[in-house]
């Protein structure tokens, strides 16, 4: 019997298709041009849980920032809830500016149904002149530079290799899906708005083209093989033997969000190991709630932390997700062969 099954690069183990029988056992069966769609279900699911697993790990890592692993456990056991407190005196539920800055990102992004980086700049100056709760040296120097200069880009600096760009790459992902090199372009200019060190360029890149790859279906194999690339490229993100590192430089960020992903099974699992390794908690929690929010789908993620996060965030995560997906290469090629059937 001659073999009809075609994959297509949107489907994964994680979202069986129908294998199409085409005409099984006929000589019409051979090169016949079956194309599968993909789930489109799966891929708004997954994009959700990418914006909305960000927002999760920021609310649950927030309480916990600059504290180490046994400060945790000497007073939380394992933290996994979203119990507010910790330096910035939060509410439970609330996030920091790991999601602010992303959401400046994504309004701009919609506003202009398009890219739009001096978009960006503008909402990152307006936040700022709100007095958030918490903000990076580097993005505040940065932004100050911009409201002062008009700046896009701030000059490169030794000292830029934090994790302030890699934390908002979320929406960013989301608008790209579907084109690698828009994804690099998007990835670094926004990242220099506020960064310039090619290590966090680098770890922009890379995240974006995981969350690209977790969207689309594809095994925690082939994500990991990703990975395996970045390290050939620049040795220094290795965690084979994970140090323990949890600070805001993007290496040890990246080093604790692969070590903690890629040796857990569920979003719950993934994002509670990361935020309990201390440090730079909300960041590292943002990163790994966005990459396992992309890998596993809004349906992993727990029920009473959905409940306990700020619902102005939840619905707004949830809608610019949605809106961000609409605009993406993918979804452009996916409405031609499915028409303009609304996403929902
Ligand atoms: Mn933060
Ligand atoms: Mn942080």
């Amino acid at each position: 019997m001659v073999n009809c099954r075609r994959e297509t690069a949107l489907t994964g183990p994680r979202s069986p298709i129908p294998v199409h029988q085409g005409f099984a056992g006929s000589v019409y069966c051979i090169s016949l041009p079956v194309t599968i769609p993909p789930d489109i279900h799966d891929i708004l699911s997954r994009s959700r849980g990418a914006f909305v697993g960000l927002a999760i790990g920021d609310a649950l890592g927030a309480p916990v920032e600059f504290m180490t692993s046994h400060e945790i456990r000497a007073k939380y056991g394992v933290l996994r809830d979203l119990v507010g407190g910790g330096w910035l005196r939060l509410k439970p539920g609330q996030v920091t500016d790991d999601t602010e800055m992303a959401f400046c990102i994504a309004r701009a992004l919609d506003a202009r149904q398009g890219w739009d980086l001096k978009g960006i700049a503008d909402n990152f100056a307006a936040w700022l002149r709100t007095k958030p709760v918490d903000v990076g040296d580097t993005c505040r120097r940065s932004i100050r530079n911009y409201m002062l200069k008009g700046m896009l880009e701030t000059p490169f600096n030794q000292w830029d290799a934090g994790n302030g760009a890699a934390m908002r790459m979320a929406p960013v992902s989301l608008f790209t899906l579907g084109d690698d090199d828009l994804l690099s372009d998007c990835a670094v200019t926004q990242a220099r708005l506020t960064h310039n060190h090619p290590l966090s360029d680098t770890a922009c890149i890379y995240l974006g083209r995981l969350v690209h790859l977790a969207i689309q279906g594809r095994s925690k194999n082939r994500l990991r093989r990703e990975v395996d690339r970045l390290v050939a490229e620049q040795p220094t993100f290795g965690f084979d033997t994970y140090r323990g590192l949890a600070s805001g430089y993007v290496v040890d960020t990246m080093q604790t969000v692969f070590h903690h992903f890629f040796r857990t099974a569920g979003f719950e699992e993934c994002v509670v190991a990361t935020v309990n390794q201390g440090g730079d908690a909300d960041t590292t929690g943002a990163i790994a709630g966005m990459l396992a929010g992309a890998y596993y789908g809004m349906e992993q993620v727990p029920r009473r932390w959905l409940k306990r996060l700020d619902p102005k965030v939840l619905d707004e995560t949830t809608r610019l997700a949605e809106r961000l997906l609409h605009l993406s290469p993918l979804f452009s090629g996916l409405a031609g062969s499915h028409g303009t059937r609304p996403l929902g």
